[in-house]
């Protein structure tokens, strides 16, 4: 069983992808363009990812004193990578990009997220130089961001410290003029960093030429004080080995050292470093202080680096989706050969009869189905998604608008909703193999252990909740909320007209409307600490709503298409959805509505 039907169903037959190419900026695209690059991408991560994806695991990066010591297979496989053009796809044919949709990339980047997450696929180097692209001065984007985009190097996001994590507002790294004249610098105003930072995926490795790190620093006052708050926050580019203008290394190396590689639980492939910043460890021409260049405005750094955080969550959503997806095509394949028990019969079990396959039996089914209804719903999800980036950057001004609001209203459940139900797939998968999938002789547990990162990084679930209910839903008057009900109405208007779907058309209209009232009574005191005691049962009960609209417009899709296998899956996947998931909302939006404070009013005490 292939993912490939999957995403060709969603790109082709639902999100009519090759529309795109009526587009300016897509005109050289077709249907065969796009599926070249699928071919590609599925062609490297069948051949250079998946085989290795037990390797990385078992051999974790290590540090020999000097480097960083990753298995050769990462090497081949980034560098095929880099080598098929994906890390700049996105970008102009001027600078060598392939002016491909973010629709086709991101599916096209699910292959291999499926194949090896923590190998990785450049996620935070396309993120990196994405930004600079955006944000950075002309020297700034053909020095740093051009060569990540060729592969020649990479990069990383340096946001959080041992003690600033959620609350980036707490960072306390600092960044000082590099001396007079710092302003003149043709990379950019020249500063020293100090400080620390934590959790930094991808912060050393010989994978590349270079690192190029984007730090989030504060510039002190004129009394040497930090600015409290987000609005001290700048963004700086701080290379782990300095280069001249022309982007050559000058053999000097920047003072940024490796205090320790973090041991994580899963996604060991992808180094997780804490790096000192500044200590001197390997003083710039005689002085302690990490030459950083800044991005941007200061003092305007949370917003450059928002930029990315916004792509990289879709990217998150997308890892979960992928490996969720990877544990219900294995618990498939197991679950249609494993023999063990009878049928249920008329007479009960007969032992004189031979055991069935586990796929025989209800309960395996529904644990397949779950699996199947969370992982394919979140893949159209993520795809919808990356359709609304396209039509944020390509379409006319008002419906671009409508794609910018949708996607910061669609953002945290995109980040969210498949941390942690793609993640409940992988647990499903776990349970389907029984005692084998507890074992490390099966991939099922590494899935598990890989995709427990992502309810945690790039904003925790309760952060993220935190957003949806406390700014995205209020945002703009509510303006964002009203065109996403609009949306998810047409889809209505749509579904009730077609008898197999109808009843699910009214079930979905009513979970909109418990929504929109769940919110109005979540904040009808106008106090924050009453409406966001329950965010996280808030952003359950909307993403469940949010993913069986996604459920019912894709089974329209389904519902035209001719009768196959693949549509009678699809078709109950969406059912599925409708009858064990959707009326799970009642439970979380009743201690929402009724601001229930036994979580929040419990003294630390009682506990
Ligand atoms: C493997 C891995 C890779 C990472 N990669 C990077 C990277 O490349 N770059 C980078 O900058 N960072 C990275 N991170 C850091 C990650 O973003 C942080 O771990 C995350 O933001 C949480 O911060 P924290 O760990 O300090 O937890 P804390 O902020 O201490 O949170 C602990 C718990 O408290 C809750 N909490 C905190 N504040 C609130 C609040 N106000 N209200 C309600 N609940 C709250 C949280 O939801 C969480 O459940 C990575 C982390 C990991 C584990």
């Amino acid at each position: 069983m292939s993912l490939r039907p999957t995403v060709d169903f969603l790109l082709y037959d639902w999100l009519d992808a090759p529309a795109l190419s009526g587009r300016e900026r897509f005109a050289d695209h077709s249907r065969e363009t796009f599926d070249a690059v699928l071919d590609t991408c599925e062609r490297i991560a069948r051949e250079k990812y998946a085989p290795f994806n037990r390797v990385v695991d078992t051999q974790e990066p290590h540090f020999d004193g000097e480097k960083v010591i990753l298995p050769q297979a990462t090497h081949d496989a980034q560098k095929a990578y880099a080598e098929s053009g994906m890390l700049s796809a996105a970008q102009d044919y001027e600078v060598g990009g392939m002016q491909l949709p973010y629709t086709v990339e991101a599916a096209a980047n699910a292959f291999f997220a499926m194949a090896s997450v923590s190998i990785g696929s450049g996620m935070l180097t396309t993120g990196n130089a994405n930004l600079l692209m955006v944000h950075g001065t002309e020297a700034q984007k053909n020095v740093f961001a051009l060569n990540e985009f060729s592969g020649r190097f990479s990069g990383t996001m340096c946001l959080s410290e041992p003690q600033a994590g959620s609350s980036l507002s707490d960072v306390t790294t600092r960044a000082v003029p590099d001396g007079a004249g710092f302003e003149s610098d043709p990379l950019g105003p020249r500063y020293r960093l100090k400080g620390n930072k934590m959790w930094i995926s991808a912060g050393e490795h010989e994978l590349t030429e270079n690192i190029i790190h984007l730090v989030l620093a504060k510039i002190p006052d004129e009394n040497g004080k930090l600015v409290p708050g987000t609005r001290g926050i700048s963004l700086f580019i701080v290379p782990k080995k300095i280069v001249n203008p022309a982007g050559e290394l000058t053999g000097e190396r920047n003072d940024v050292a490796l205090a320790g590689l973090n041991h994580k639980c899963g996604w060991r492939g992808t180094t997780n470093t804490l790096l000192n910043f500044g200590e001197g460890k390997y003083p710039v021409q005689g002085e302690a202080g990490a030459v950083g260049y800044l991005v941007g405005q200061a003092g305007k750094g949370l917003h450059c680096m928002f930029h990315m955080m916004n792509e990289a969550r879709i990217g998150v959503g997308m890892a979960a989706t992928m490996l969720g997806m990877a544990g219900y095509l294995a618990s498939l394949d197991y679950a249609k050969n494993r023999p063990q028990g009878r049928p249920m019969g008329p007479a009960g079990k007969d032992p004189a009869q031979p055991p069935v396959r586990i796929i025989e039996h209800a309960d395996v089914k529904r644990m397949l189905l779950a699996q199947k209804a969370y992982c394919e719903g979140a893949l159209a999800l993520e795809l919808y998604c990356a359709r609304l980036v396209d039509e944020q950057h390509t379409a006319d001004a008002a419906t671009a608008d409508d794609a910018r609001l949708l996607l910061e209203v669609l953002t945290p459940i995109a980040k969210s909703w498949p941390s942690e139900w793609c993640l409940e797939a992988n647990s499903l998968a776990i349970q389907i193999h029984g005692g084998y999938g507890y074992t490390r002789d099966f991939p099922v547990e590494q899935y598990w252990r890989d995709n427990r990162l992502n309810m945690i990084h790039e904003g925790t679930h309760g952060i993220q909740a935190m957003d949806l209910l406390g700014r995205k839903v209020l945002m703009e008057g509510g303006k964002g909320l009203s065109l996403l009900a609009g949306r998810i109405n047409e889809t209505i208007q749509r579904a009730i007209h077609v008898p197999e779907l109808a009843a699910h058309a009214n079930a979905l209209g009513q979970a909109l409307a418990q929504v929109g009232a769940a919110t109005k009574a979540a904040w009808a005191t106008g106090e924050p600490t009453d409406a966001l005691a329950n965010a996280v049962p808030y952003l359950q009960a909307f993403g469940h709503t949010v993913l069986a609209w996604i459920w019912l417009d894709v089974a329209l899709a389904a519902h035209a298409a001719p009768e196959s296998n693949a549509r009678t899956g699809r078709l109950a996947a969406m059912r599925f959805f409708f009858h064990y998931e959707l009326p799970k909302i009642g439970a979380w939006l009743q201690v929402v509505s009724s601001r229930d404070q036994t979580c929040a009013a419990l003294p630390e005490e009682a506990f």
